[in-house]
């Protein structure tokens, strides 16, 4: 418990970020029976079985030990095959770092390029490190609301709105957590002419690339000259459902790539080489066990948009990742008090958008990585529940 003495101690830069708005409704629910949570953003799959197998081989055959700071040479060779496939070429001994998950990366890429004071600016709602991870990178977070009438995508305007002298690079996630929204490749063009003619870095955050359904995911460093301004970040959490594995992987220009190693190679030395040794698996064998957890997500997707279509909460077609953003803004209620009523009365668990930042306050974060019978019944719940709601309309 808080003596107020210790608290002193605690470096301010740590003591004024907010603890995660996320997690208060974790321990709501935790604390409830017979909860459906639509509120965490990890896969509800298991780790193929191939993968899982790899790995208990590889504990067979002893390999326990540390590996090259920057990752498995073999996997990361193998991230530059994927990446080529993507349209962009990187060199496996020089611009790959392997990571413990995209969250390792998103920290090392922002205490890299962000000295004090510099300008990060952050498309909102977004994915709840960003706005801390910048300010612990001793930067300033400089958010830009996207909205519902643009699909939640960036515009080039709104980009050029918040440019100053001290813009130092863009953190882009497209698809995005928390809204689903993608960015189609003649926006991103958009978006890269305006990085161009500022001048800026773009950490680009691709987790949920292959969690795509509607057209292709467009890498931004395959766009022509981004490729030297972007550090790419990606893993394997969210696709090959291995979010406790901790593993994730930087691309960048070999300066970039450089410099991002000291900071790993003194604060975690290397990413655990059992969890290394599963990525190779995944990204060797681990397709088409992908591609069905992806079929099953889109089908997903498509039963709760037309669920949230026949209760009446408005939703704009998330075309990636598996969240879907409806607005709750005709309830009358705010996103906390959505959120909230919505767990003690009915026992659904969903995240007001308010914590993903700005543009966010009317909208709630389901995610429907959950089986099918969760999915429905929670549309059930929360049908029963905006029929109440909607009837104290006038309240
Ligand atoms: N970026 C985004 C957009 C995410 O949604 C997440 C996980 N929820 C992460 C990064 C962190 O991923 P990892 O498990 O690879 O650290």
């Amino acid at each position: 418990m808080s003596t107020g003495k210790w608290t002193d101690y605690i470096n301010p830069a740590v003591r004024n970020i907010p603890p995660s708005g996320i997690r208060r409704f974790f321990d709501l629910a935790a604390e409830m029976e017979g909860v459906i949570s639509l509120g965490v953003g990890e896969p509800d799959f298991v780790t193929p079985w191939h993968i899982r197998e790899s790995c208990i081989y590889s504990l067979h055959r002893g390999r326990t030990s540390y590996t090259s700071n920057h990752g498995l040479l073999e996997l990361r060779e193998e991230i530059a095959g994927y990446l080529a496939g993507q349209g962009v070429r990187y060199d496996p001994r020089k611009e790959i770092l392997v990571t413990v998950g995209v969250s390792e990366a998103l920290d090392l890429a922002l205490r890299t390029v962000v000295s004090p004071g510099d300008e990060v600016i952050i498309p909102t709602p977004c994915y709840v490190s960003y706005i801390p991870c910048t300010s612990l990178a001793g930067g300033v977070p400089v958010t830009v609301a996207t909205s519902m009438e643009d699909r939640f995508r960036l515009t080039a305007d709104k980009l050029e709105a918040v440019i100053t002298p001290r813009s130092k690079a863009l953190l882009l996630c497209f698809p995005n957590n928390p809204t689903g929204a993608v960015m189609d490749r003649e926006s991103l063009l958009q978006i890269a002419e305006v990085v161009q003619k500022h001048d800026l870095l773009v950490i680009s955050d691709e987790i949920y690339d292959r969690l795509t359904y509607t057209g292709q995911h467009t890498c931004f460093a395959s766009l022509p000259g981004m490729r030297e301004r972007t550090i790419l970040l990606n893993g394997f959490s969210k696709a090959y459902a291995m979010t406790g594995w901790r593993l994730g992987y930087a691309a960048a220009h070999e300066d970039f790539i450089a410099a991002m190693t000291k900071i790993h190679q003194y604060t975690m030395l290397c990413a655990p080489i059992t969890a290394q040794v599963a990525a190779l698996e995944a990204l060797q064998n681990g397709k088409s066990a992908m591609e069905k957890m992806v079929a099953h997500y889109n089908r997903r997707r498509r039963l709760v948009l037309q669920g949230f279509k026949e209760i009446g909460l408005p939703c704009f077609e998330p075309g990636g990742a598996f969240y879907a953003f409806p607005y709750i803004g005709h309830t009358g209620l705010t996103a906390s008090e959505f959120a909230e009523n919505l767990l003690l009365e009915e026992k659904v668990a969903v995240i007001p958008g308010d914590v993903f930042g700005p543009g966010g306050e009317h909208c709630i974060r389901c995610s429907y990585a959950s089986s099918v019978e969760d999915l429905t019944e929670a549309i059930n719940r929360m049908g029963r529940f905006i029929k109440r709601k909607g009837l104290s309309k006038s309240r």
